[in-house]
């Protein structure tokens, strides 16, 4: 899955997802990417938040939303992903995932699990181009 959070210039939030979906899946299968809260959420007030990973599992958790309920109560984009991811992993230890943030302010953070790193993209009007981070899991 490619997941995208982005602030424009007027504040407005957006996010989505991309995704070719889990492999072997079974015809019509839909996965957590489409679903709102679950792939990605936005939320103008507060910002937004994306998922990958094994999609069936965490789009019962709705992590995107979580996130971004996280970030609303004031908790920093990476510890909003890490509570995401954390929700899932208590109940599904061997879950391979990630999480993205972003506050409408510019903050960005993410979480992962069950895989060794997980880099994301960065770019904002600090970047001459973009960067990539990569946090460990
Ligand atoms: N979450 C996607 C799915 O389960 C797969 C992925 O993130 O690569 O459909």
């Amino acid at each position: 899955t490619i997941g995208m959070v982005a602030v424009d210039s007027n504040g407005d939030v957006a996010a989505g997802t991309s995704t070719n979906g889990a492999k072997y899946k079974i015809p019509g299968r839909v996965g957590d990417s489409p679903i709102p809260g679950a792939g990605a959420y936005a939320d103008n007030e507060v910002g937004g938040a994306a998922a990958t990973g094994d999609g069936d599992i965490m789009l019962r958790f709705l992590p995107s939303f979580l996130a971004v309920e996280e970030m609303r109560r004031g908790a920093s984009p990476t510890d909003a992903a890490q509570t995401a991811v954390k929700r899932i992993a208590a109940r599904y230890p061997d879950f391979m995932g990630a999480v993205i943030a972003l506050t409408k302010t510019g903050q960005y953070g993410a979480a992962c699990h069950g895989i060794p790193t997980f880099p994301f993209v960065v770019q904002d009007k600090t970047r001459n181009m973009f960067e990539v981070i990569t946090i460990k899991c």
